[in-house]
């Protein structure tokens, strides 16, 4: 073996002994709540599936309609002559959804948050971010250049202590360089948090910037069509749409398909088009997935999105219920503790990474699913089972995982 491989070998090797190794499990299924991996079928909780649409008829309808009109892919990037009708069909119909003047879609969430961050801040800017925002916004930070300010998680006394540092860092900026613009200020955060599951203080973070005139940008990734009347998200169960400059989701997960959005303004849309890196040095998503996201928004507006939504909510209470009251141990690797928001998120914290990966396994012997997350997608020594709920599971599987987490809590 030569230096290249012994070396990559070698960091693998840290990587097993820390229980940090990950490796991909193949799936021999369609998405859903049952999954089938390595031959054998597992009751599903670790999907971002939450409204069950990846695999319902409408959506594969939509996407299949979509390649018969349109064929298999979309030959350019959207500014050449890869900007299909399915594109901006959905993009209508995500301004319609959100009740926003415009919208723009993506090849994924991850490349909405850098091609937007990057196209909205340079090097003197600031960008204040939550502690434990996505790593996709934290990507994005770091390649805008932007001066990074993080607070800690939901902490709002932190992020008025960073908006006043901005506000001077401003001040000090154009008085320093008048040919230049004043530093932009923008502040970072999700809405529902992807791995704690808990929600942002979206009301006092709009005030605060409000406060200190500057822009916010709400990721909601994990509250698209689960919160709200209209099923928006949690900046319109919290009333603050009309305060949030930049609307970003991803069509991946509630949606049941895959790209991510941006809503907002016209010329926030119109900007972005003209200087988004990774929309527009990037080949137009498939006309099948733009499709299939269409049909996806237009499900969840729909009556059936509503009964999706209401039953989703009265898994998650059951699942909550059945897995609280926390039993009192002091000893840090023995909770099994869930956090007190709602959402279709629940961690279990485990703490120790071997734990959480031994937990995993254990629900996986008795042919359940929950994965085990560790470093890096959480801190090191905050390793967790995150179980997700999804509208398609039925009570019974939720019965089913709340007893198979009691009895491997009581067999640790
Ligand atoms: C999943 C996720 C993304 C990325 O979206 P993709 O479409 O999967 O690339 C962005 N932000 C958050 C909070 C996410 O959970």
């Amino acid at each position: 073996m030569n230096n290249f491989n012994q070396e990559l070998t070698d960091r693998l090797g840290i990587l097993h002994a820390q229980g940090l190794r990950r490796e991909l499990r193949r799936v021999d299924s369609p998405p859903g709540t049952r999954i089938r991996i390595d031959g054998r079928t597992l009751l599903n909780f670790s999907s971002n599936d939450y409204l069950g649409l990846a695999g319902d008829p409408l959506l594969k309808e939509a996407a299949i309609r979509a390649v018969e009109k349109y064929g298999a892919g979309s030959g350019a990037s959207r500014l050449i002559c890869g900007s299909l009708a399915p594109h901006h069909e959905l993009e209508e119909t995500l301004a319609n959804f959100k009740g926003a003047e415009a919208a723009l879609s993506f090849s994924t969430g991850y490349a909405t948050a850098i091609g937007t961050i990057c196209a909205l801040l340079g090097k003197n800017d600031v960008m204040v971010l939550d502690k434990l925002v996505h790593a996709c916004i934290v990507d994005a930070a770091r390649l805008s250049g932007a001066k990074i300010r993080v607070f800690a998680h939901n902490d709002l006394d932190g992020l008025e202590k960073m908006l006043r540092w901005s506000s001077a860092f401003r001040l000090s900026g154009s008085m320093l360089k008048r040919e230049l613009q004043p530093p932009r200020i923008l502040i970072v955060t999700e809405s529902i948090f992807s791995m704690d599951g808990d929600a942002a203080p979206l009301r006092e973070i709009a005030a605060l910037k409000e406060k200190y005139g500057a822009w916010l940008m709400v990721d909601e990734a994990h509250a698209t069509g689960l919160y709200g009347k209209n099923r928006r998200g949690l900046a319109e169960e919290s009333g603050v749409c009309g305060q949030i400059e930049v609307q970003m989701g991803t069509l991946g997960k509630a949606v049941g398909a895959s790209g991510g959005y941006i809503c907002g303004s016209r010329p926030l849309i119109d900007y972005l088009v003209n200087r988004a890196r990774s929309f527009i040095f990037s080949t137009a998503p498939v006309p099948a997935a733009a499709a299939a996201a269409t049909a996806g928004v237009r499900l969840i507006q729909s009556p059936e999105g509503e009964r999706r939504q209401r039953v989703l909510w009265e898994h998650v209470e059951k699942c909550r219920t059945g897995i609280l009251p926390v039993p009192d141990s002091s000893k840090d690797g023995d909770r099994l503790e869930a956090c007190p928001t709602l959402s279709a998120i629940i961690p279990i914290l485990i703490g120790d990474e071997a734990r959480a990966v031994a937990a995993s396994a254990a629900l996986r012997e008795r042919d359940i699913f929950v994965p085990a997350i560790r470093y890096p997608t959480v801190a090191r020594g905050k390793a967790r089972l995150r179980v997700t709920l999804t509208a398609t599971h039925t009570p019974d599987d939720v019965s089913e995982l709340v007893a198979a987490l009691q009895s491997i809590r009581h067999h640790k």
